[in-house]
């Protein structure tokens, strides 16, 4: 695969940082007498150790070593130890055909802090001013809040329960014409952004089938996928293979989190797929946040060392089942108040249900104003809209916090 036909003008212009390189031959010899680094002198932190207790009854320690590489700047990268488990979480669930690659060109990962952050460093990777970038119609509203202000041209793509359409998105390619986007002088688009698994906001999952169309699209038409997969987890039936298990060319840049079902206040995610596109991520963090909290990379790899894949399957289990119950909930007292003022598709996982309110054209005066009279938050469709000011029938509820009693009040208001 042509990776720089790819890469933005910024991101093909970002250098290694030389105090970065010597932090790199540092970490990996530290038999080495560093004067180069910046590194602050540990004995002069205030905190000494930790012990954290999950509640499964274990704990995660760290003495008065630990806490001193805890509490130190690390690689840009992420820490060895997660990225070791990251690669073994990527083997078990994607196996990803990219790691049969040369190094140069197969699989690596970035720790992020969340998939946010590893997301808009994605789109910086990979959109210049005036590109034509296809996305979910609608789309999950921290995408565009990211992608907007990138003066780009964004290309919404039809979607149903079962997530992007493929022939919306073969419609969009054959028919492209340089004049429907905003600069006449633009190329036809490389880039597809997509939520494969219980949509933000539609709760949808793409079948196994859409996927290897859609994946055989990009190939056609030489596109690079942004697989957004912060549900994985999330699924209530068995997971369909992932684009990245997909991936034999190298054109899927895969974005995972650890917010559904570690922490999302620890803020842990990453990217991962082809190295000449992880490279240039890399550079980035090396450029803005230098690296994720090495005390949260090591407090989450530590208990993954304990847990074990097994463990990490257990409580990914759980966190399933609590959340399938709230979705039970959430269908029970919408089938209760709405049945015929309203349509839904039950989500197969992940946190949201997708209401079509009958004979109402716009939901976002209802939503912004009634509503809120009752006391109850929504968000309208619209708020999803690739095109902005495209009105919606929609409202996304989210299942994920509210009781029993609440859901109950909530829909009857
Ligand atoms: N992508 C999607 C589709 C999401 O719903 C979210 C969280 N709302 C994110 C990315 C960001 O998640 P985080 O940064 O917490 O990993």
């Amino acid at each position: 695969m042509n990776f720089s036909r790819f890469i933005s003008r910024v991101s093909a212009a970002r250098k290694e940082s030389p105090i970065r390189e010597t932090t790199q031959i540092k970490l990996q010899n530290p038999e080495v007498i560093s004067l180069a680094g910046g590194y602050p002198n540990p004995a002069m932190f205030p905190f000494q150790s930790a012990e954290i207790k999950t509640r499964d009854g274990l704990k995660v320690q760290f003495n008065e070593q630990d806490m001193k590489t805890a509490l130190q700047y690390s690689a840009s990268q992420g820490t060895p130890d997660l990225l070791k488990w990251v690669k073994k979480l990527h083997v078990k669930y994607h196996n990803p055909p990219i790691m049969k690659m040369e190094e140069k060109e197969g699989f690596t990962a970035c720790v992020s802090c969340g998939s946010q952050d590893g997301l808009i460093k994605v789109f910086e990777m990979l959109i210049n001013p005036g590109d034509n970038v296809l996305l979910d119609d609608p789309c999950y509203a921290g995408t565009l809040a990211m992608v907007k202000p990138m003066d780009c041209n964004l290309i919404p793509v039809s979607t149903d329960h079962h997530g992007l359409q493929p022939n919306s998105l073969l419609s969009v390619l054959e028919n492209w014409k340089p004049e429907n986007s905003h600069d006449p002088k633009s190329d036809i688009p490389r880039v597809l952004y997509t939520i494969p698994n219980c949509g933000n906001p539609t709760g949808a999952t793409q079948t196994l089938e859409r996927k290897k169309e859609i994946y055989a699209i990009a190939q056609k038409y030489d596109l690079v996928i942004v697989e957004d997969d912060p549900y994985y987890f999330l699924q209530f039936n068995t997971p369909s293979l992932s684009y990245q298990a997909l991936d034999v060319d190298g054109r899927v840049i895969r974005c995972d989190s650890m917010s559904k079902v570690m922490s999302s206040g620890l803020r842990i995610g990453w990217i991962s797929g082809a190295y000449p596109f992880i490279q240039r991520l890399i550079l980035h963090q090396q450029a803005s946040i230098l690296h994720t909290s090495t005390f949260v990379q090591m407090m989450i790899s530590r208990l993954l060392d304990q847990w074990g894949l097994e463990g990490f399957e257990n409580h990914t289990k759980n966190v399933q089942k609590f959340y399938k119950e709230r979705r039970d909930a959430m269908i029970k007292y919408t089938t209760k108040w709405l049945t015929g003022l309203a349509e839904w598709t039950e989500p197969e996982g992940g946190m949201f249900l997708w209401i079509k309110l009958v004979g109402v054209d716009d939901t976002t005066l209802l939503i912004k104003k009634k509503a809120l009279e009752k006391k109850v938050l929504l968000l309208p469709g619209s708020a999803f809209s690739v095109v902005e000011g495209t009105s919606s029938s929609f409202c996304r509820v989210s299942y994920s916090f509210a009781t029993d009693e609440e859901m109950d009040d909530s829909v009857c208001d």
